[in-house]
């Protein structure tokens, strides 16, 4: 595992879609934050749910970061090649007691809204999951952008699937052990996953990793409240024409618009927009409303 002597982010899509303009957010708001601090910036292709994936938008989404101008500094990691780390990591976790297997359905923990504080099924024809066993504690980390987040574990958390029972991988599981193999020292990403974050560390604690920093940026809705991605007004990234979104996403950041303003080109409106970056700005909200 590399120890990195500097500012390592990425931007880690799931392919279930071409990009969009939240996605876009994310990757714009990890790229100027990274480069602020004269850092890598990579991107990680998190296509371990093969059902939700989309055929070609793991391609579709890289096309349309480069038209945008936002390279991996390193060779793109794909989740679906990295089974082994993924195996190894929770054969450690089952041996010393800390992951366990765990036959409860979804109807079974319904009553304790999905929370799983102990099984209450042991049907053994049922394949099990595999869940990471969580104590009593508050956990809880200081968002660069939304200041303090606490979760109790046993209350709000409960022991959490790290295999699926159809031995899918869990995103938790996938993030952390690839997070921690490429040496990331900053997460930037939607908030939408703020209250993951609390998972992702206690699962760290579990493996003897060191914690990122973390800052979580305004998830962009719709007027409706709804996420972006999932409303009508969700239009792809023309990868033709990339600097209207651009622009759009420098100013959902809260960024002044007026110095990147006249940028002909992706690269130059990236140069101008990194200049001109506050991370100040970014306001600390969970949702804002973008402008379709
Ligand atoms: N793959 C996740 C998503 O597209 C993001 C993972 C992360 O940034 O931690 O929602």
């Amino acid at each position: 595992m590399p120890t990195p002597a500097r500012y390592r982010g990425r931007f880690a899509p799931s392919p279930t879609g071409p990009l969009h303009f939240g996605s876009l957010v994310a990757a714009l708001g990890s790229w100027l934050i990274a480069r602020r601090d004269g850092g890598d910036w990579l991107l990680r292709i998190e296509n371990i749910d093969p059902p939700r994936e989309i055929p070609g938008a793991a391609q579709q989404q890289i096309e349309t970061l480069k038209a945008c101008g936002l390279h991996s500094d390193e060779p793109i990691l794909w989740q679906s090649t990295r089974s082994d780390a993924y195996a190894a990591t929770l054969d450690r976790l089952l041996r010393d007691g800390t992951a366990f297997e765990c036959r409860c359905s979804r109807s079974d923990l319904a009553a304790d809204a999905g929370v799983h504080r102990g099984c209450v099924h042991a049907d053994a024809m049922r394949q099990p999951a595999i869940r990471l066993r969580v104590g009593d504690e508050r956990i809880g980390f200081d968002d660069s952008i939304q200041g303090r987040f606490e979760q109790s574990a046993r209350e709000q958390i409960g022991d959490f699937v790290l295999r699926r029972a159809d031995g899918l991988w869990a995103y938790q599981l996938a993030v952390v052990v690839d997070d921690a193999a490429q040496g990331i020292t900053q997460i930037v990403r939607g908030a939408d996953l703020l209250d993951s974050t609390p998972r992702q560390i206690l699962l760290q604690r579990a493996l003897g990793l060191s914690t990122p920093a973390y800052a979580h940026l305004p998830l962009a809705v719709d007027a409706d409240g709804r996420k972006l991605a999932k409303s009508s007004a969700a239009l792809p990234i023309d990868a033709a024409d990339p600097l209207p979104a651009l622009h759009a996403a420098y100013a959902f950041l809260g960024q002044d618009a007026a110095a990147i303003a006249g940028a002909r080109t992706a690269d130059a409106l990236l140069r101008r927009a990194l200049d001109a970056f506050d991370p100040i700005r970014i306001e600390r909200v969970l949702q804002r409303i973008a402008v379709p």
